[in-house]
């Protein structure tokens, strides 16, 4: 399956913010949407940090809750990895393992326009072998 085929299932939403927020306004962002992973984006949707739950537990841990006030831009993560839409899921899968992250922004020409979570691919792959399941299920039964 590729990205664009699983964005069309799930929807193009991304929650995202400007790199100028605060880490403040970032936690209550992730919140209010139930979410683990904000994009910071520039004026043109173009991709310039990723901030994740993750990030929030470190730095509260590293800095206390001073690090509320402080901007987006300087305690993001600013070398991104994306994908694109004509891209396999599988492929994904493997960058999200080896990268150890469980989040990735989707681009079209450098703008952002959806993401895939780890949470996205494991619903996909246990479709998947409940699918191959019941054929083979089927198979035996007919054989
Ligand atoms: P996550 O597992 O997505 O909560 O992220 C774990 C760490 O990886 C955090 O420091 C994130 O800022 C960072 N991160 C998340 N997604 C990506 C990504 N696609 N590219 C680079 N870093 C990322």
């Amino acid at each position: 399956m590729t990205v664009k085929t699983m964005l069309a299932a799930k929807g193009r939403d991304v929650v995202f913010l400007s790199p100028g927020a605060t880490v403040g306004e970032a936690v209550n962002c992730l919140a209010e949407h139930r979410i683990g992973a904000l994009v910071l984006v520039d004026e043109e949707m173009g991709v310039k940090g990723i901030f994740s739950e993750r990030d929030v537990m470190r730095l509260l841990a590293e800095r206390g809750t001073a690090v509320l006030e402080e901007k987006l831009e300087g305690v993001m993560t600013r070398v991104v990895v994306t994908c694109t839409e004509d891209e396999d899921i599988v492929t994904i899968m493997e960058r999200m393992t080896r990268g150890r992250f469980r989040h990735v922004p989707v681009v079209s020409g450098n703008r952002l326009c959806g993401i895939i979570s780890i949470g996205d691919v494991v619903k996909h792959r246990v479709e998947e072998m409940q699918r191959e399941h019941d054929e083979l299920r089927t198979y035996i039964m007919t054989a």
